[in-house]
């Protein structure tokens, strides 16, 4: 297999072109030829590629980016559900980019939400709003208690904790929506790939 097929990991050595670097060398360090065997799993790994790209500039070096990137690629090859993978990256991405969003008190005057209440989030304003706060807007995702817990509870999951994870049922759609609006917001733009 060719060491600069998508979602190949390797190790390269470029030398500085006029426009273009040209690659001089590489060596393959994971081909990720698992990740193949399942259209879900691949489509995970591609959302999770342009999402990592359109959150860095050129020749920015993003370390904890790339190794997050590199634990969900392996993470994919495995057994684990590639839905919880896919949003276990999209908070821990946001997380590494600096665009953490504010869950526990209204992004408009601060007030903390109780444990145990739910909230809406405001995906411009990147985060919850109190009642009081969110008077007249429209781009409100309405949060339940439990999904903004499973939103805390992914930017905090170690790799070794995905495969036993559960988003609780009836709240994947809205952790999705929220990440994905929060994301979207933050790139300015659409992410074409669809995700798990
Ligand atoms: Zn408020």
């Amino acid at each position: 297999m060719g060491a600069t097929e998508p979602l190949v990991y390797l190790r390269a050595q470029l030398a500085t072109g006029r426009n273009l670097d040209i690659l001089t060398e590489a060596s393959l360090k994971h081909p990720f030829s698992g990740l193949r065997e399942s259209p879900e799993r691949i489509e995970g790994a591609l959302y999770a590629a342009e999402v990592t790209d359109a959150l860095l500039d050129e020749r920015q070096a993003a370390p904890e980016l790339f190794d997050l990137l590199l634990s969900t690629l392996y993470l994919l090859e495995g057994a684990a559900p590639p839905s919880v993978v896919v949003r276990r990256f999209e908070a821990q991405a946001l997380d590494a980019a600096g665009y953490t969003p504010e869950l526990r008190r209204c992004v408009v005057c601060r007030a903390g939400r109780p444990q145990d209440r739910s909230a809406v989030f405001c995906a411009s304003l990147g985060g919850i709003l109190c009642s009081r706060c969110r008077g007249g807007r429209e781009d409100l995702i309405p949060a339940s208690a439990a999904c903004l817990k499973a939103l805390e509870e992914l930017s905090r999951l170690p790799a070794h904790a995905v495969a036993a994870f559960r988003i609780p049922p009836g709240e994947d759609a809205r952790v999705r929506s929220i990440l994905r609006a929060h994301l979207e917001h933050h790139v300015e733009r659409q992410i074409r790939s669809s995700a798990p």
